[in-house]
């Protein structure tokens, strides 16, 4: 299946850790999500998020791979790669954009976002 996808992220205490080429990020402890897009085999995407170890390649790599950062929840839709800087642009509404993080390729704000509103990010997951 191809398709889109947005962690949802816990951040249990406030830190910073490096971010490849962004270099040191701030985070505050918190919820984040994430936005993202596989063009095939999404599962395997999402099941690779889940895997602490393993050669860093995206900007999400870094983070995910601090021990106390967990995914909590992941919500996925079947839809073009176009999909996913709209659901990014909708986040943005409500969230605060990490800059520049996982949007290297697109001209969006962040692709990575601070949210207190879980549920207003599942109705973007509504068909
Ligand atoms: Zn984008």
């Amino acid at each position: 299946m191809k398709g889109i996808y947005c962690l949802v992220i816990e951040i249990p205490k406030n830190m910073s850790t490096i971010v490849g080429k962004l270099g040191k990020i701030k985070f505050e402890k918190g919820y984040y999500t994430y936005v993202g897009s596989a063009q095939n085999n999404l599962e395997k995407r999402i099941e690779r998020h889940f895997r602490k170890e393993k050669k860093k390649f995206w900007h999400i790599d870094y983070l995910l791979e601090n021990p106390s950062v967990r995914i909590k929840e992941v919500l996925s839709k079947k839809a073009n790669k176009e999909e996913e800087c709209k659901i990014a642009r909708e986040i943005e509404k409500f969230g605060i954009p990490i800059k520049n993080f996982g949007c290297s390729d697109c001209s969006c704000k962040s692709h990575l976002f601070k949210i207190n509103d879980i549920k207003q990010l599942k109705s973007l997951f509504i068909i």
